[in-house]
């Protein structure tokens, strides 16, 4: 992977940024949200750099189901029983700030709906 292809996320993924990290595999890291907007807030995020969903293609097909379905296992671990919420950020309108593809897991509390 080039320099160019580096996020902050990519950095976390080599150990060049610390992270608390909850989950690994060849596919897919899950850290908690420095900034927790819930008692749990973890970022589950696929360690190919697709920058945004709107970036997904059909030949990442197995990967985006891979990331659902460590959501609900990393929800599993940790004992999200009463529910959670998964939220994706899309581009400037969906409040994405870091370009590399991330699904938020909320958990530990009741979450209002609509959100902001
Ligand atoms: P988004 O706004 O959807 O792009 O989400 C980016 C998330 O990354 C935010 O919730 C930030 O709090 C979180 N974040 C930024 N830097 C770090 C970091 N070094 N470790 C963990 N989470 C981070």
């Amino acid at each position: 992977m080039s320099l160019t292809q580096d996020t902050l996320f990519t950095r976390i993924i080599r150990r060049e940024i610390p992270a608390d990290i909850v989950y690994e595999d060849n596919l897919a890291i899950a850290f908690r949200d420095i900034n927790p907007q819930a008692p749990v807030h973890i970022l589950v995020v696929p360690k190919e750099p697709i920058a945004q969903l709107s970036d997904a293609e059909s030949q990442n097909h197995a990967l985006m189901g891979h990331l659902l379905l460590t959501v609900k296992r990393v929800a599993a671990q940790l004992g999200l029983e009463n529910g959670y919420r998964v939220v994706i950020n899309n581009g400037a309108d969906g409040g994405q700030t870091v370009p590399h593809l991330h699904l938020h897991l909320l958990g530990g509390r009741p979450l209002l709906w609509p959100p902001g």
